[in-house]
């Protein structure tokens, strides 16, 4: 079947504006889901005009491909712990990066076997797709290893490592700069995937673990580009579009995942932060000496909790991992039944992704006018009776405000110690993610409870109601 090519263009104009509707609802939790439904529509609608444009050398490979892909994607998604997320786009980044590379190099060699020329920005779009899908490739292989803790998530780093990334980039350039001036060039080629797939994982290692969700925003951001890169080589206005889109937002998450650290992109990328939280958890192994950890039982918690007006609860990666999101919408309903004003306070980047915090209070029902961001709800902590900490721990580390030379200094925190009472439930002393200890448990306002964040919560709503 072929249709004519009006009908094609149209029916990619259609879908490019259902990817720019499908983001535009995605950046409110009320409209999410209509968001994904309006992008997965687009998607069908470009998909299928793919397909009917007459242009397919053979049904039978894209039929298979799309059922083991399909199979395989499936049972990865089914099975992938929500907590692990952030591992799952790492890897489908690599794959959408090799994708691309695997087109526009099939587009290439194809031409070098049968003579046909390349003309006007094929050339270079073959070369920004192959550079920049390899380097998306084997660096979120490496992200992926490091969230998964195959390899140590410490920052590599080596003496004149710059130099040699400055080096092996500029030789890429070259390379790519050859590949353009001609086409036929085999070794320039060649050597552009070598060097591009040894640069993903040399520009990976030297950041550390706690910096990858960062990286593996701008590994998305590339393999939108280099998906873009792609359209142009198949002249796709809507593999244009789309990876532009992907592109750009990717490039936007990573600005506001930087902002929300107080980091820039260069200090993310070039400053081995995994090195100085090493540092950091070994102080605070040896860091006794803050002062006295006060410890309650749910029962003793519940009396404060039963006699405050206002509770702030501010959830963190613990309640992820403890799957506490249903327990603490029942404990947050028996307060505010029982006429407690109650909030919850979302900083962006608690948990492992942007969202992560908003996406589990949903599949909880939690209210959304109960979750208040950052900016909006800080000034209110003074006049708040209690505030809850739950699984959270460098979103509230004062030292991000009071001490110099913390490597947090600077990021932007939760201001929960201003509150006149602070429970904080965790499972131990340890420290969070950036592997520096909190001086907030050691405060006089505040009291731990320890255990695992979900029993914590059901016992303490129950201890709420026999009160
Ligand atoms: P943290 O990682 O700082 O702390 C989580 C705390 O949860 C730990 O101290 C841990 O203590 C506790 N915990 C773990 N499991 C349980 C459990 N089952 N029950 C109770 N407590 C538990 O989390 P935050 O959310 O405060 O901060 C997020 C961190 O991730 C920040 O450093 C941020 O910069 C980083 N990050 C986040 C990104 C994002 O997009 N969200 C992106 C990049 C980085 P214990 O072991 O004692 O229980």
């Amino acid at each position: 079947m072929s249709l004519s090519p009006t009908v094609i263009q149209s029916a990619y104009l259609v879908a490019a504006v259902l990817f720019i509707l499908g983001l535009r609802n995605l950046s409110s939790p009320k409209t999410a889901v209509r968001g994904n439904q309006l992008a997965a529509t687009g998607m069908l609608i470009a998909i299928v005009a793919t397909l009917v444009n007459g242009a397919i050398v053979s049904y039978t490979v894209i039929i298979a491909g799309i059922v083991v892909g399909s199979l395989i994607g499936a049972v990865l998604a089914m099975r992938i712990e929500m907590t692990s997320m952030p591992e799952m786009v790492a890897l489908l980044n690599g794959f959408g990066g090799a994708a691309s590379a695997f087109v526009a190099s099939a587009e290439l060699l194809g031409a070098q076997e049968t003579g046909a020329e390349l003309a006007g920005i094929v050339p270079f779009a073959i070369a920004a797709s192959v550079l920049i899908g390899s380097v998306t490739l084997t660096g979120s292989l490496v992200a992926f290893a490091k969230l998964k803790e195959l390899v140590g998530g410490a920052a590599v780093t080596y003496p004149g490592q710059q130099f040699v990334n400055g080096a092996l980039g500029i030789a890429v350039l070259g390379l790519a700069g050859m590949l353009m001036a001609d086409t036929g060039n085999v070794t320039a080629f060649y050597g552009v995937v070598g060097i591009s797939l040894l640069l993903g994982v040399l520009l990976v290692i030297p950041i550390g673990g706690a910096d990858m969700p960062v990286v593996i925003s701008l590994l998305n951001s590339y393999s939108g580009l280099a998906a873009c890169a792609t359209g142009f080589v198949l002249d796709n206005s809507t593999l244009v579009v789309s990876g532009s889109l992907v592109g750009a937002s990717g490039l936007i998450l990573t600005q506001i995942m930087c902002v929300a650290m107080n980091r820039s992109l260069g200090n993310v990328l070039f400053g081995a932060f995994g090195a100085a939280s090493e540092e950091g958890a070994a102080a605070a192994a040896g860091g006794q000496d803050q002062g006295n950890v006060v410890s309650y039982t749910p029962e003793d918690a519940a009396v404060i909790f039963s006699n405050a007006q206002s509770v702030i609860v501010v959830p963190g990666y613990g309640m992820a991992v403890a799957q506490a999101q249903h327990a603490v919408r029942e404990l947050t309903d028996t307060l505010a039944e029982s006429g407690i004003d109650v909030k919850f306070a979302i900083h962006p980047v608690a948990g492992r992704m942007p969202g992560h915090m908003n996406v589990l209070l949903a599949e909880a029902d939690v209210p959304y006018d109960r979750l208040v961001e950052m900016d909006e709800i800080n000034p209110h902590f003074p006049e708040t009776d209690v505030a809850l900490v739950l699984g959270a721990n460098d979103v509230v580390n004062p030292s991000a405000r009071e001490e110099k030379g913390s490597p947090i200094y600077g990021m932007p925190i939760l201001n929960v110690d201003l509150a006149e009472h602070v429970f904080v439930i965790k499972r131990s002393m340890n420290p969070g993610f950036a592997g520096i200890q909190n001086p907030l448990f050691f405060k006089d306002n505040t009291m731990m409870i320890f255990g695992d964040a979900k029993k914590v919560v059901i016992s303490l709503a129950e201890a709420v109601r026999n009160y």
